[in-house]
């Protein structure tokens, strides 16, 4: 392949996208390939929490409910939000976490398919992030109508686990270990033969990749906004409900932000019309208000481009990987077919951990997970392709002189 360093640097000079990089704080000396669990720090960040905390808070207190629109903020990012996945405005809320807008989802689609007794099985990915795994396992048990939720090996053996029983087929898009993405319109198609409903997981989809959930009929959606949209640790995540689905959705989480007249004070519930009724409680308002500065930054471009630039970034690890540290016990896990994978790349190594923590030592920022993965995430929004040089190199040199401790002490979070 021949690639050299000043390559790379032509690349980012010819790079369209390039100039996004300077709306993110990114600390000098650092190579951040870790946007797919946290994104980085959007500038304007810093000035919108210190207004949101000062003036909204400090000087308007309580009425800026009102006038610096509190209350309606869900709905208002959801509807910046919905061009990125292919949605209406109207349709998404950003809200809550992703755990949680699971559940939500989960449950209004279980309830849909209520007239049904036969369909009480929630098929997912064995593969899949836990907490799907765990929130499904756990609406299934608490329904106590011998609801299961059955865990298929790999992607091929998705449509013999679907059949007449099936409610709900529930998987995440782009897998966070793998970075395999699943293709949605012939997956949701394949359900809805089967009379089963989908909701997609869009937590490492969401401005990674392009996403059209109308375009693939999908029935509802969740996912993060802390990850590739770069909202901020613990950004309240999104939740979407076609208007087609907007009628029939009952979510068990009833509180009074979705409710038809939240002030009534009415002492039953009544459901408002449209994505309000995804909405249980009083947001955190403070985590809400940085969503936008992230989303600001999609606004800017669109993700045709963002894709382009994403699959160059991962083609250009992979080959360099490949090429400079030939001879290591790597394993590429991510698909080669760009159709198929997301916008990060997963290696194995037997010692990955430690050789992760030699990567981080040296300022190359990315992950680790179980077992064996060592996961660099790729931001076209600002990584640049000579970072993908620079950390190739620092990889090769921590393989070749073996300058990783097998024994590297792991953290809580890790
Ligand atoms: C990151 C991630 C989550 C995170 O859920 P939280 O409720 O925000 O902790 C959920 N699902 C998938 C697939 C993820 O990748």
């Amino acid at each position: 392949m021949d690639i050299s360093r000043t390559d790379c640097v032509a690349r980012d000079a010819a790079d369209p996208l390039a100039p996004l990089r300077d709306s993110f704080d990114l600390p000098a000396g650092i190579i951040y390939l870790d946007g797919n669990s946290l994104g980085a720090r959007p500038k304007a960040a810093l000035a919108r929490a210190a207004d949101v905390i000062a003036r909204e808070w400090g000087t308007d207190l309580i009425t800026s409910w009102n006038t610096a629109g509190w209350f309606d903020m869900p709905k208002r990012l959801g509807g910046k939000l919905a061009p990125l996945i292919g949605a209406l405005p109207g349709e998404v809320a950003v809200t809550d976490t992703t755990s949680v807008n699971l559940f939500k989802a989960l449950a209004g689609a279980v309830a849909m398919q209520a007239a049904d007794p036969c369909r009480t099985t929630i098929v997912t990915e064995r593969s899949n992030f836990p907490t799907d795994i765990y929130m499904a396992e756990g609406l299934a048990g608490w329904l106590r109508r011998g609801h299961t939720v059955r865990l298929v090996d790999s992607p091929e053996d998705i449509p013999a686990a679907l059949g007449p029983d099936t409610a709900v087929l529930l998987l995440t898009h782009v897998n966070y270990r793998t970075g395999h993405m699943h293709d949605m319109a012939a997956l949701t198609a394949l359900a809805h033969e089967h009379g089963a409903l989908t909701v997609w997981d869009l937590a490492h989809s969401a401005g990674a990749v392009p996403v059209d959930l109308h375009g693939a009929n999908a029935d509802f959606a969740v996912g993060c906004t802390y990850k590739y949209l770069n909202g901020g640790p613990g950004a309240p995540a999104f939740i979407w409900v076609p208007e087609r689905h907007q009628g029939a959705f009952m979510q068990p989480l009833s509180g009074w932000w979705g409710h038809a007249t939240p002030f009534a004070m009415a002492p039953s519930f009544a459901p408002c019309a449209g994505i309000g009724r995804a909405l249980c409680g009083t947001q955190p308002v403070v985590s809400l208000a940085l969503v936008e500065c992230g989303l600001d930054v999609f606004a800017q471009t669109d993700m045709a481009a963002l894709r382009a630039k994403s699959l160059a970034l991962t083609d250009l690890f992979i080959a360099l990987v490949e090429e400079r540290c030939a001879g290591h016990p790597l394993g590429l896990v991510t698909p080669r077919d760009h159709a198929r994978r997301g916008s990060h790349v997963s290696f194995t190594h037997p010692h990955g951990y430690a050789v992760m923590q030699a990567l981080i030592a040296r300022g190359v920022v990315g992950d680790y997970r179980e077992p064996h993965i060592m996961r660099f995430g790729f931001t076209p929004v600002y990584t640049s392709f000579a970072e993908v040089w620079d950390a190739v190199e620092i990889l090769k040199h921590i393989l070749d002189d073996n300058a990783y401790d097998v024994n590297a002490a792991r953290g809580t979070v890790t």
